[in-house]
């Protein structure tokens, strides 16, 4: 399986290829970068701190998704968006790591993904999706008398916040609780905010140092709190379940997927 990777020189997009080339069962298609981007002309082996593979980092990304069985993508949501519609003209399919999509941006990615098959998930890590599924079951059965509030740390580059993660984690919650997030998010609290309204659920946003990402989901009820968190240490298992992915998607109907489907949960 040949695997294309946009926005190669970012530090998702290095760990993927590390492991691309690591992989027996894959090959490596090629790395694009945004055009001006310093690494571009680069050999990709060395990009990837490897030996020299003579594929150097481009920018055509409609040729990549002509000679890639599987594009995988961690960048930033806009130039995601133009590049799935390039990958729908190729019929290639993508794997979509990219968080920070905006509600019209959503609604962009689902209506292209009914042209091909697309898996997104805004944390490909096996952990967090069990996770996910921990908070739904555990904000099920206590109730809005345990305030549920959301904690999450990233490195000192992230750009947006809360995380996507972080996000998915209050909607699982907000699932669980038989409510849509937006009616009951509560991102940032400063100066005289008053009581906390009943069934809000809480973000806090730290941002520092090198830290790949963690997040605790807090149930606070009187007298006793339950918190159920995921440390990640290393970017790898995100780059391994987007390749977990990829070897999944390929073939399937056109749709849009997410880890749980990826991973049988
Ligand atoms: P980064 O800034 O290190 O890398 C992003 C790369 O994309 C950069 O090298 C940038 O030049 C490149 N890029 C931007 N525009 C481009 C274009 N038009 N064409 C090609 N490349 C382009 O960021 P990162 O830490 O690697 O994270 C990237 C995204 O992935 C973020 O949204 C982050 O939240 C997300 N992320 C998701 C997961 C997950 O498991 N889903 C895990 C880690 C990070």
């Amino acid at each position: 399986m040949r695997i294309g990777v946009v926005g190669c020189a970012g530090r998702m997009g290095r760990t993927l290829l590390r492991e691309v080339l690591a992989a027996e069962d894959l090959e490596l298609a090629g790395g694009v970068e945004a055009p001006g981007h310093a690494a571009v002309g680069r050999d990709l082996g060395e990009l990837a701190g490897m030996a020299r593979l003579g594929l150097q980092v481009g920018t055509d990304v409609a040729a990549l998704a002509r000679a890639a069985d599987v594009l995988v993508e961690f960048t930033l949501p806009e130039p995601t968006l133009e590049h799935l519609r390039l990958a729908t003209q190729a019929g290639t399919p993508m794997v979509i790591g990219t968080t920070g999509f905006d509600a019209a941006q959503r609604s962009e990615l689902e209506a292209l993904a009914r042209a091909i098959p697309v898996v997104w998930a805004p944390n490909m890590s096996q952990g967090v999706n069990l996770l996910l599924a921990l908070v739904e079951t555990v904000a099920r059965t206590l109730g809005v008398d345990f305030d549920i509030e959301i904690l999450e740390m990233h490195h000192r580059h992230k750009v947006d916040a809360p995380s996507g993660t972080a996000l998915a984690l209050g909607e699982a919650a907000a699932r669980g609780r038989g409510v849509a997030l937006d009616q009951v998010r509560v991102d940032a609290r400063s100066g005289h905010t008053g009581p906390r309204p009943e069934g809000a659920i809480g973000f806090a946003v730290l941002r520092g140092g090198d830290v790949v990402g963690e997040h605790v989901v807090v149930f606070a009820g009187e007298g006793e709190r339950l918190e159920l968190g995921h440390r990640a240490t290393d970017r790898r298992i995100f780059a391994r379940g987007a390749l977990r992915a990829a070897r999944w998607v390929a073939g399937r109907s056109p749709g849009l997927y997410g880890m749980r489907q990826v991973l049988g949960l």
